[in-house]
């Protein structure tokens, strides 16, 4: 009976938490976030095609429906994801996320599994390379951001997958020419964790952090997605009163928390994925808080 009660109220928030979400887009008031009448130009700096959708929706949303420009920097390729691989990518995901609880046994299996999937993630040249390309604009149309606003490389430097350091003075350098070149004044990009502990999003982050230390260009504004637990992060849209609520312990101005306008549209957009739309990225999108809610945080430079 009392699993019975459990269950109903976290039906019941669920319920609550969406209804809260879709409410917010209704009033176009969830934020202060660049609410200043300024029109911005926005660079969203990722690692890989999917990662707008997957991560970075609710941001890419709130800014389009204020009229901010914005611009995606896609540092790779990506790598295709085949159905022999998909066990091996989710033992990676297991193994990368809770390896201190598992036994020793499921542990050796799982760096098996993880030795297969870095192999596999280190080659770009599948054939696949266009077909991401094609992936990301398609999904860059549903989230209103133009095909001549996104650009995504194919560098020896910036090889999709774990294991492979990628150039960061090379990163920012590249950053700093799309800066000067499309007038930028704001960046978004991953933390020094990368929501999901990758290694690319994290090079990601601090080739960022060369850039804003080592530019001359001034007045650039950074922010930063705040990566949460894996708890929080499968919580779906009952995250959003913990990220109001970790909102209030941070200076005003140094935090945002966006919520997502329309989270439907994330899910269409990462359907756009064709390649990647497997099982377990549909769960992902639909259960994952980075679905519904963005935390983003002010990057001192
Ligand atoms: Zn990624």
């Amino acid at each position: 009976m009392s699993w019975l009660l459990i269950i109903v109220s976290i039906i019941i928030v669920w319920v609550a938490s969406l209804y809260k979400i879709i409410n917010a887009s209704r009033s176009q008031s969830n934020s202060v976030f660049l609410s200043t009448g300024d029109k911005r130009i926005v660079l969203l700096v990722i690692a890989h095609p999917d990662d707008e959708s997957m991560f970075f929706s609710p941001t890419i949303n709130y800014l389009t429906s204020r009229g901010h420009s914005i611009y995606i920097l896609c540092m790779s390729i990506g790598y295709s994801l085949s159905l022999i691989n998909q066990l091996s990518y989710m033992c990676f995901i297991i193994h990368s996320h809770i390896r201190s609880s598992l036994t020793k046994e499921i542990q050796e299996l799982c760096c098996i599994f993880k030795l297969q999937a870095t192999q596999f993630c280190t080659s770009n040249a599948d054939g696949m390379g266009n077909i991401r390309k094609d992936e990301l604009y398609r999904a860059c149309a549903v989230l209103k951001v133009p095909p001549e606003h996104v650009k995504v490389l194919d560098q020896v430097d910036f090889q999709d997958g774990f294991g492979n350091v990628w150039n960061r003075n090379l990163l920012a350098k590249i950053v700093e020419e799309e800066v000067i070149t499309h007038g930028i004044d704001l960046i978004i990009t991953f933390d020094n964790y990368g929501v999901s502990g990758h290694c690319n999003h994290r090079d990601v982050h601090h080739g960022i952090c060369n850039f804003l230390t080592e530019t001359s260009c001034s007045n650039i504004e950074a922010w930063e997605l705040i990566s949460i637990n894996i708890l929080r992060k499968y919580s779906g849209p009952l995250d959003i009163w913990l990220s109001f609520l970790s909102a209030m312990h941070y200076p005003s101005g140094k935090f945002q928390c966006l919520l997502n306008e329309h989270p439907g549209k994330s899910f269409l957009a990462m359907s756009e994925h064709l390649s990647q739309w497997v099982w377990f990225r549909k769960l992902f999108v639909s259960f994952s808080s980075y679905t519904y809610v963005n935390t983003l945080r002010r990057i001192h430079n």
